[in-house]
């Protein structure tokens, strides 16, 4: 269902989870934009910035701070989901429980499932709201875990985007199947797509899958219509994709791909180590990398700018 585009007898009700709504973003696409985070995501990138979209389906996450230590939860668990601390609870969120009403009986929110259900029509009435602030140069970027999971919700949202006049784009990392991608990105104004690492085996090793059928993508979507709506990012993540070799790899690619291409160099970010905590997941870095400085970062542009491209975004 969700890697396949058959067609849809009521489109309108299609549903999907989302994880966030994300307003007045400014570095999704140009102007202001509501970014829409789409759950599920078939890669496993280590340093993932959304570990929360990554699983498809809705998580219970514990904000422990929020936590009274009432033990309302306790009461209402029945099968080991919920077991007592000196301090606090500890969450089994893979045993069966009726966390709808346990979620709901905390007095806190201390207890929140990490996404929401909504149809095509519910979120396009969201977006709605948004549509003044879109009027200049705005609109709605479709983000995730990687939105390309959800493909036939995405495929439906984004045909009512446009029907209500909005500029549209999305942030992807190319995994799915060409066919996917070519209907999808004919309603898509402007193309985000990671190219995290070219190495096949390094990508294997630090993203959780292969990356034949991403760079299969890249040809296709580099030498197709949509290519002058695309720009490739790569986010600096030490020892992992911020290596030379790396870097110089993918740029050549790029660049005997499409010499036109646009190309971003993303700084590592150190902010997500944080969101590991309340998943119970464990962060690639123990020891948290600053991002790079100015002079570093130079040092990557330099190693790009000398593979020809000549549309490298700097911000
Ligand atoms: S119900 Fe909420 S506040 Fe009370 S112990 Fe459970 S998680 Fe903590």
């Amino acid at each position: 269902m969700k890697l396949s585009l058959e067609p849809v007898m009521n489109p309108s009700k299609l549903t999907g989870n989302v994880f966030d709504i994300k307003r007045f973003a400014l570095h999704d696409g140009h102007g202001l934009r509501t970014t829409v985070f789409l759950k599920g995501c078939p890669l496993h990138c280590c340093w993932c910035q959304n570990p929360e979209g990554i699983a498809s389906t809705k998580q219970v996450l514990y904000f422990a701070n929020s936590c009274i230590n009432c033990k309302t939860c306790l009461a209402y668990s029945k099968n080991g989901g919920i077991t007592s601390q000196e301090k606090g609870i500890k969450l089994c969120r893979e045993k069966t429980e009726d966390w709808d009403t346990i979620i709901n009986m905390c007095p806190t929110n201390a207890l929140q499932y990490d996404s929401k259900t909504y149809t095509v029509n519910q979120l396009i009435t969201e977006l709605k709201k948004d549509l003044v602030f879109f009027q200049s140069d705005g609109g709605v970027t479709f983000s995730g875990g990687e939105p390309l999971y959800q493909a036939p919700f995405l495929l439906e949202s984004l045909k009512a985007c446009k029907q209500a006049n909005m500029h549209t784009a999305i942030e992807t990392t190319l995994y799915a199947k060409k066919e996917i991608i070519e209907e999808i990105f004919t309603y898509v104004d402007l193309i985000y797509v990671d190219l995290k690492i070219l190495d096949s085996k390094n990508h294997q090793r630090y993203v959780g899958a292969k990356n034949d059928g991403i760079l299969d993508n890249f040809r296709y979507l580099l030498t197709s219509i949509h290519k002058d709506k695309v720009i490739v990012r790569t986010p600096l993540i030490p020892q992992m994709t911020a290596t030379k070799e790396n870097i110089e790899q993918i740029a050549k690619f790029l660049f005997h791909l499409y010499p036109d291409v646009h190309y971003e160099l993303l700084n590592y970010n150190p902010l997500a180590k944080a969101k590991y905590e309340y998943l119970d997941g464990t962060y690639c870095f123990s020891e948290n990398p600053k991002p790079y400085n100015d002079e570093q970062l130079q040092k990557f542009y330099d190693i790009v700018l000398q593979q020809g491209i000549k549309h490298l975004i700097i911000e």
